[in-house]
């Protein structure tokens, strides 16, 4: 009772938001009932007044009430309607409540509605999608799987099918053409990462505007927007492929280094850990010999934080108080020396919260006995003056000097990565906890819903070195084709809006990132719901035979259990514990999402116990058996509290829907990983230790708000780490919309030579400034030469160096050439074939910003590595970053001119065409005389001509390399699936010839 009027104390913002609404619908509900008198035909003609209306100008807003009140009525009219949901029968039996129009209202205008879980959001959202599309833009949903977006589509198609509105859903099995069909529809369902992918293979990949599938940005609402911007944001979406050159990989040549390492570091610890506890277990300790024993503890943890022996020390509370002490003690900065002495005595140190790991100067000595140099990073700068201070060697052996340094500073800082890598391999990374081995493979196991992720590999390397520590093959490291953030996705809408039964603890980061405000949207019915306080135990075993006994005893009364686990080991560990006891239950094994919500439902029978990870089966509703209600409702057990506080209250949220009775309670222990990390030396943790023996039981409110302060500094970490994520991705955006931009210009123009010329020209332009064109003195003759070969090289314009004034205007040499570029490009429009011209064109642009984009990735990939290794000086690797991510771009965008330079007089739509052009040509060189052959161009036709062709070049020409007609592709196996996504075999594909 007193958490339900603290709840109405806090949300008084939200009261003004919700108050503000009512008025609109006391508006709804009279249409609504105007309606009633209205035949089908009649209501749904409104659906096509609407979209008149709109077309003459109004206003959405103004149209929302009559909009959101056709659809309550339809969904009136379909009342005891029998329907078909996901090969299902179903009864329709919704109107909406106020409530829910009050939550459609909130997003239409763009905001988060926060609305209980079973408070019926996915009938919410057919208000704002309808009123939406009726502006015959694509208003769109997303869901948390492909499951729940045809089961949504479905089950609210029949409502939005009734007023002549059309949906569809995107699945992961799709090909382009149903997909294109799907987006051509009024509403579209479907999944982040479907979409995300959608708006890559558009964008980075489609070579034609026919291959585009998506149609607009224009309307979204993210259901659970919590898991999917916040949950999920962590990993980006990319397309990628096999690389094109295989580098030597170093993880296989440093794994039995740092096997042994491993090795001797246990050693050495578990030598610490008896030495600590002699000392501990002494009659008459003095100060002296404590403060030992704790530094030995404190070594023992940053060298192997997860080491089973240091576990079971720290259950003594004594000694783990003693820990915590020196923990805190000797990170303060006034004893930085000492900390970096003793950690100096281990061979690697491994820092559990940042998830990074260092070896020490005993570790490197270790690992290469010859050379302890070897994975230290040589000081390039310093090395670059020596070598140019050294009076013995000749320009050219600087030069070769300074080459291999840089060779082996990068061999080095590949070791030192590859090293890091391996040490978290083997010291953070459990097997089948954070991953399993299926088939000969690694694959990641998801921390927050036990799911197993399939596909998805850990970024930097980190993957390739579990892979060497299982022994499986080593996959070979894969190019970027194309990613972005499932952040900067959906940041690309013109109107964003999102539901969920959890957004208020995160409102701050919607806000600062997507800049949605969250409302909190009152329940229909009263919420009843129970939260017991948390009981915590000492050890984890004590803490699951808590969870067992009260699960019997729920069971024998015959109330339903949902228990929540924060890993799949976890719920198997419980179910073997349950089995023993005898208790009949059920797992989620989160494998098949339709599978796994059909268990959900019925999770709420009588006498079911169901065990799931925290987040699966999210989405479907849980509903109360036969007499459920009168044993107190679904019991929720939660087994561990969550990093996050949302995650937790999502597992609650999971009983007590629409003023249904429901109780919930969590079970903690000491051992918990939260509980480890984060209650170091406080309050809490005092009076636990004081307190608690094996197998006793503490509860206080207080100790609730202690994990929940807890809860909320690993929150503000993981914010950071997203944010910080995000600025680095930022850049990279930016670059992406620009190239995007560029490309897709190419693919929705007929005749995209505008670019061309525009590339050309600023390449000429660049090239001109080079040379001096433009300042006061004149231009010197081998820069003229110099800038008439490129040009002679590149364009069939047979530039002659007396041509260009030396101290001509930039800008009239500038237009000079470009019209003789132009000129000569005209000539060969004319032998082309024109209907194939414009794809001509589109390739050249596309492939040369495809191709440099590709690489562009890449090292951006590689400098974002680096920079952290960069990081030791004061620079702030940021901004180190956006620097140099700058001047790469640069570089990116003078390759793809130059390029396009190179290629637009070597390309041809046939054979035949070339030499057509060819010919005119050199007819009209002939008649301006001898030296005005059309250099390029015959150079090309030369290497292109078939055997035999009369040369026609003479012997000074430039050669230039063979005519490229086709496209050239990444090295794809040509039975490989084709990297568009399309599905079908490369050869099939975009590898067909
Ligand atoms: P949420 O997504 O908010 O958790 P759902 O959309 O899954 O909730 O709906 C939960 C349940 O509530 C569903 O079984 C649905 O049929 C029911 N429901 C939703 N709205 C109404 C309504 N207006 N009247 C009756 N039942 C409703
Ligand atoms: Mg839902």
């Amino acid at each position: 009772m007193l958490s339900f009027l603290l709840q109405k104390f806090a949300g008084r913002h939200h009261r003004k938001y919700v108050e503000k609404c009512r008025p609109v619908v006391v508006r709804i509900n009279e249409f609504d009932r105007q309606y009633q008198a209205l035949t089908d035909e009649q209501l749904r003609a409104k659906t096509d007044e609407f979209r008149g209306r709109i077309k003459a100008g109004e206003k959405l807003d103004a149209l929302l009430p009559e909009a959101f009140a056709v659809v309550k009525n339809a969904a009136r009219r379909m009342v005891g309607r029998t329907i078909i949901v996901c090969d299902h029968e179903l009864t329709w039996d919704m109107v909406h409540f106020d409530v829910q129009l009050i939550g459609g209202i909130t997003l239409h205008e763009g905001r988060i509605a926060e609305m209980a879980t079973g408070e019926g959001k996915t009938l919410v959202a057919t208000l704002p999608l309808y009123l939406n599309a009726l502006t015959g833009r694509n208003a769109q949903l997303v869901t948390v799987n492909d499951y729940l977006a045809r089961r949504d589509s479905e089950w609210m198609g029949h409502l939005y099918t009734f007023l002549g509105i059309s949906v569809g859903c995107i699945q992961q099995q799709m090909h382009s053409e149903l997909r294109r069909e799907m987006y051509g529809r009024d509403i579209t369902y479907g999944t982040a990462s479907e979409f995300g992918f959608d708006y890559l293979r558009d964008n980075g990949m489609a070579t034609r505007k026919e291959d585009q599938v998506q149609r607009d940005h224009f309307f979204c609402i993210v259901d659970e927007i919590d898991s999917i911007l916040v949950d999920e944001a962590r990993t980006p979406l990319i397309i990628s492929g096999p690389a094109p050159i295989e580098r030597e990989q170093p993880f296989m040549r440093l794994k039995p280094g740092v096997e042994q390492l491993v090795h001797v570091q246990l050693r050495f610890i578990n030598k610490l850990v008896k030495e600590a506890v002699d000392i501990l277990e002494k009659k008459d300790i003095t100060d002296e010999d404590k403060r030992r024993a704790a530094m030995m503890m404190l070594q023992v943890k940053l060298g192997m934080p997860k080491n089973k022996q240091l576990l079971r020390l720290q259950e003594n509370p004594e000694w783990r108080k003693l820990l915590d002490k020196i923990d805190v003690e000797m990170h303060s900065d006034f004893n930085k020396d000492e900390l970096y002495k003793y950690k100096e005595e281990l061979y690697f140190v491994i820092d559990e919260k940042n998830h990074q790991a260092d070896l020490t100067e005993p570790g490197r000595k270790q690992l290469r006995p010859d050379d302890p140099d070897a994975f230290v990073l040589p000081d390039l700068a310093s090395r670059f003056i020596d070598i140019e201070k050294d009076h013995n060697l000749s320009p050219e052996q600087k030069e070769q000097a300074k080459r291999d340094a840089q060779s082996r500073y990068e061999v080095v800082s590949e070791d030192i990565h590859a090293l890091s890598q391996l040490l978290r391999a083997y010291a953070l990374y459990e097997r089948d906890v954070e991953y399993v081995v299926q088939e000969g493979k690694v694959v990641i196991v998801d921390e927050n819903t036990g799911r197993i992720m399939t596909g998805r590999r850990w970024s930097d390397g980190l993957h390739q070195a579990v892979e060497a520590k299982e022994n499986v093959t080593i996959e070979r490291e894969t190019r970027t084709y194309a990613t972005v953030t499932i952040q900067n996705y959906f940041r690309m809408y013109e109107k964003l809006a999102g539901m969920t039964g959890t957004a208020e603890t995160e409102a701050t980061e919607f806000h600062e990132i997507y800049r949605l405000a969250v409302t909190q949207i009152p329940t229909n019915k009263p919420c009843i719901r129970l939260d017991r306080n948390d009981s915590i135990f000492k050890t984890r075993r004590d803490k699951y035979g808590a969870v067992v006994k009260q699960i019997q005893e729920a069971q024998g009364r015959g109330q339903p259990v949902l228990v929540g686990t924060v890993t799949v080991e976890q719920s198997e560990v419980l179910s073997r514990m349950l089995k023993r006891a005898g208790v009949i239950h059920t797992v989620l094994n989160a494998k098949f999402h339709q599978q796994e919500a059909e268990i959900v439902t019925r999770a709420g029978q009588r006498g079911s116990v169901t065990i799931a990870t925290n987040m699966a089966g999210r989405g479907t509703d849980i509903k109360l058996g036969e007499g459920v209600r009168e044993l107190g409702g679904l019991l929720v057990v939660g087994t561990e509290r969550h990093e996050s506080r949302r995650i937790d209250r999502q597992l609650r949220g999971r009983c007590s829907r629409q003023g249904d009775p429901g109780a919930t309670k969590f079970f903690l222990s000491l051992e918990d990983d939260l509980m480890r990390l984060f209650l170091q030396g406080n309050l809490a943790s005092r009076i636990m230790e004081g307190a608690m023996n094996e197998g006793e039981e503490l509860e206080h409110p207080w100790l609730n708000r202690s994990i929940e302060s807890a809860q909320k500094k690993v929150e503000q970490q993981n914010f950071s780490i997203r944010k910080r994520l995000l600025q680095y991705d930022d850049v990279l955006n930016k670059q992406r919309e620009v190239i995007y931009g560029i490309r897709n210009g190419a693919l929705h123009s007929e005749r995209p030579k505008e670019i061309i010329f525009e590339m050309i020209e600023e390449e000429l332009a660049a090239r001109l400034e080079n040379a001096g064109f433009g300042e006061k003195s004149e231009v010197s003759a081998a820069s003229i030469e110099s800038l008439v070969g490129w040009l002679n090289s590149h364009f069939p314009v047979s530039a002659k160096v007396a041509e260009i004034p030396a101290r001509g205007d930039f800008d009239a040499v500038l237009k000079d050439l470009l019209e003789r570029i132009k000129k000569a490009y005209a000539l060969k429009e004319a032998v082309e074939d024109p209907a194939a011209l414009g794809g001509l064109e589109r390739y050249i642009v596309i492939n040369a910003i495809d191709h440099h984009w590709q690489e562009h990735l890449t090292e951006m990939e590689e400098l974002r590595r680096s920079i952290g290794l960069r990081s030791y000086g004061q620079k702030d690797p940021l901004s180190e970053y956006k620097g140099e991510a700058y001047r790469f771009f640069e570089e990116l965008m003078n390759n793809v001119r130059l390029q396009i330079c190179t290629t637009l007089f070597r390309s041809a739509t046939n054979r035949d065409a070339f030499e057509n052009l060819f010919a005119i040509l050199s007819r009209s060189a002939r008649l301006q005389g001898p030296d005005a052959a059309p250099t390029a161009l015959a150079a090309a036709t030369q290497a292109a001509a078939p055997a035999g062709a009369a040369p026609a070049a003479s012997a000074e020409e430039i050669k230039l390399p063979s005519v490229t007609i086709r496209r050239d592709t990444p090295k794809v196996g040509r039975n490989d699936p084709c990297p568009c996504g399309s599905g079908k075999k490369y050869k099939n594909c975009h590898g067909a010839s």
